[in-house]
């Protein structure tokens, strides 16, 4: 029989080892549950209510809205900040710009610098938008990265690169799929995709193609 041990300390491929910050989070959150000043629950909860928001929908009503109210988009293009606080969402970053693409224009969002992202409208980024390999290639080759997410664009679309900082989101209003106009706002939401919200892909269209 095999001495029993204490798996705690092993490795685990999965689930590095938290850095100094995360160290430095739990020991400051193990003082105040300490002191009395939190407690578990309260962590919880708010964990909990982070989870919940971790989704596209507050994104895919905004570009939905933009889709079927012209005044509404054109006060997102001016000052998306301002337009998406009318319902009533919340950007944490200082500035949000909104993108609009057209049939010569294609916008794609990234971060160079590490992984900024509105997380208000979109949820949590996915694992490849904070990757070295999409932070360098989307602006050095965005052509060649966008026809590995499956988008081909026409050889005279314009591709214009935003990078995202602390300061500074950007939310990208993809062109309205064709064959919608009798859509209501929350079905056209349903079309809102999160990668089409970042421009690495289009807007779903409504029927299955038939090319
Ligand atoms: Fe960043």
């Amino acid at each position: 029989m095999t001495e029993p041990h204490d798996h705690s300390r092993d490795p685990q491929p999965d689930h590095p080892e938290p850095g100094p910050q995360a160290r430095r989070g739990m020991a400051i959150q193990a003082l105040l549950i300490e002191k009395g000043h939190l407690t578990a629950d309260k962590v919880r909860e708010a964990v909990e209510r982070l989870d919940m928001q971790n989704t596209p929908a507050r994104g895919q009503q905004v570009v939905a809205r933009a889709w079927t109210d012209p005044d509404f988009k054109a006060r997102l293009l001016e000052n998306a900040k301002i337009a998406i606080a009318d319902l009533d969402i919340d950007v944490e970053a200082p500035n949000l710009v909104a993108v609009e693409n057209t049939d010569k224009i294609h916008n794609v969002v990234v971060c160079t610098l590490c992984s900024c992202y509105p997380t208000a409208l979109l949820g949590l980024s996915p694992a490849w938008y904070k990757s070295l390999e999409y932070r360098s290639r989307a602006v050095s080759e965005p052509r060649n990265v966008l026809k590995e997410f499956g988008l081909k664009l026409d050889p005279d679309v314009q591709i214009r690169v935003y990078d995202s900082t602390a300061n500074m989101r950007y939310l990208v209003v993809s062109q309205r799929p064709s064959g919608t106009g009798d859509l209501t706002e929350e079905e056209l939401a349903d079309l809102v995709t999160r990668d089409s919200m970042i421009g690495v892909a289009r807007a779903r269209s409504p029927e299955p193609t038939t090319v």
